[in-house]
């Protein structure tokens, strides 16, 4: 990205069904294809969190919704269009074995686009599913992409626009603007970014308090066969919920790495480098999705081994929970299945897999009463009072969605 443009200030997910649209439609946004890996692009389906961002501009000539752009020249005017902001899209995986995945990055967005297309019948279980999943996280700022309009009939866009306001009848997307769009053949994209702008603020950020960042992807940036004195550190990338980070900070990272003992160790190292939008900075803030360099072991770091963990300066962070209890709201029917069964009350012992920012772990229910549960971790979470856990049960094969709670 183009170095006189402003960093990213906040961040948007794109969730949805797989196959709707949403990895094509961060493209069209944003100029990048966030399918990047190998795997991904022979299986054709997003599998990682992917990201990419975008500069929305506006044209001083144009009335809106045309004036709303991504092009720094506007085509009709032949004149400069004005910047209004930068965003960094969180692209989600769609796919119903990728739930954990797309509840991990739910965990950074301030707002989301939902795509829906308008060729099959909606809403289809991940539709569902991933509204659902905004709504526990508390992600309530939505936009509804009704994509695909290029391939269907206009009595079908309309029938399926009845669908969506159907569906989100009593959710929180229940006022979110609604709006048709081709994302393959880049129509009415312009509408879609004014409905951004006007549906998603930049949230107020608290600049004050110690720097946290939750921890979405990790890498090891060497290529394969690099000599030991030439390999670079451990890279870790997400974004900021609150304060900054700056190169040259000594930071720790928690819940860290596990022991022989089975107990996690805080990591301590320093930012190396930070980058943004593709450039060096020299300080982060919330909004934007951030890449980390550290002095980190890359072997630590590799194939996201610490995604989940949560980075700000040594001991400033919240404690690391091997258990908690939380308050908890269950859905009542179990969403993200075709058929939809009841959710049964939360019992002893029964294992739950538990989303806490972008960790995922496993816990034990210890004690159920109520609406008050116990869990015992498999892993720990760095996590406080009052943060949001979205919980799932094993149905059949897989991990579904059965409710909301709040660590007490
Ligand atoms: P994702 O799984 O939601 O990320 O979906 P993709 O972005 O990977 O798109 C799935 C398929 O739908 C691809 O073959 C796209 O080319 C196609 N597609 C996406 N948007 C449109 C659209 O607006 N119109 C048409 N005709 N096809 C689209
Ligand atoms: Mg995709």
């Amino acid at each position: 990205m183009s170095k006189d443009v402003p960093l990213p200030e906040v961040n948007i997910g794109m969730v949805g069904h797989v196959d709707h649209g949403k990895t094509t439609l961060v493209a069209a946004l944003s100029g990048v294809w966030t399918d990047r890996h190998s795997e991904e692009l022979k299986r054709g389906i997003s599998i990682k969190l992917g990201y990419a961002d975008a500069t929305f501009r506006k044209c001083p000539l144009c009335e809106p919704p045309e004036a709303y752009t991504v092009e720094v020249t506007c085509p009709k005017h032949n004149v400069e269009t004005e910047i209004l902001r930068t965003v960094s899209f969180v692209d989600s995986p769609g796919h119903e074995t990728l739930m954990a995945t797309m509840l991990s990055g739910a965990a950074l967005m301030d707002g989301a686009v939902l795509v829906i297309a308008a060729n099959e019948k909606c809403p289809r279980p991940q539709t569902k599913e991933h509204l659902m999943a905004l709504e526990i996280i508390g992600v309530d700022k939505i936009v509804i992409a009704q994509n695909k309009i290029d391939i269907v009939p206009k009595e079908r866009i309309l029938e399926n626009y009845r669908e969506i306001k159907e569906f989100v009848k009593g959710t929180i997307a229940e006022n979110a603007p609604i709006i048709p769009i081709s994302a393959q053949q880049k129509v009415n994209i312009d509408a879609l970014i004014e409905a951004i702008e006007e549906t998603i603020p930049t949230p107020e950020r608290d600049l004050t308090s110690p720097p946290l960042m939750h921890i979405a992807r990790s890498f090891d940036v060497n290529k394969p066969g690099t000599p030991p004195d030439k390999l670079l550190g451990g890279v870790v990338g997400g974004s900021l919920a609150r304060g900054k980070l700056r190169v040259g900070d000594e930071i720790e990272i928690r819940p860290g790495v596990k022991d022989e003992r089975g107990n996690y160790n805080p990591i301590y190292t320093e930012v190396v480098s930070i980058m943004a939008s593709g450039r060096q900075i020299e300080e982060a803030t919330p909004g934007g999705l951030i890449g980390v360099a550290t002095k980190l072991d890359p072997f630590l770091t590799k194939s996201d081994g610490l995604v989940g963990n949560v980075l700000g300066h040594p001991n400033e962070l919240p404690d690391v929970l091997y258990e908690f209890t939380m308050e908890v709201q269950l859905l009542e029917r179990v969403v993200g299945t075709e058929e939809e069964i009841k959710v049964e009350k939360i019992k002893m012992n029964e294992p739950l897999m538990l989303a806490v920012g972008t960790a995922i772990t496993l816990g034990v229910v210890t004690s159920a009463r109520d609406d008050i549960v116990e869990v015992k971790l498999k892993r720990p979470v760095c996590a406080e009072i009052g943060d949001r856990v979205a919980i799932s049960r094993r149905v059949g094969t897989r991990w579904r969605l059965i409710g909301a709670g709040r660590i007490k």
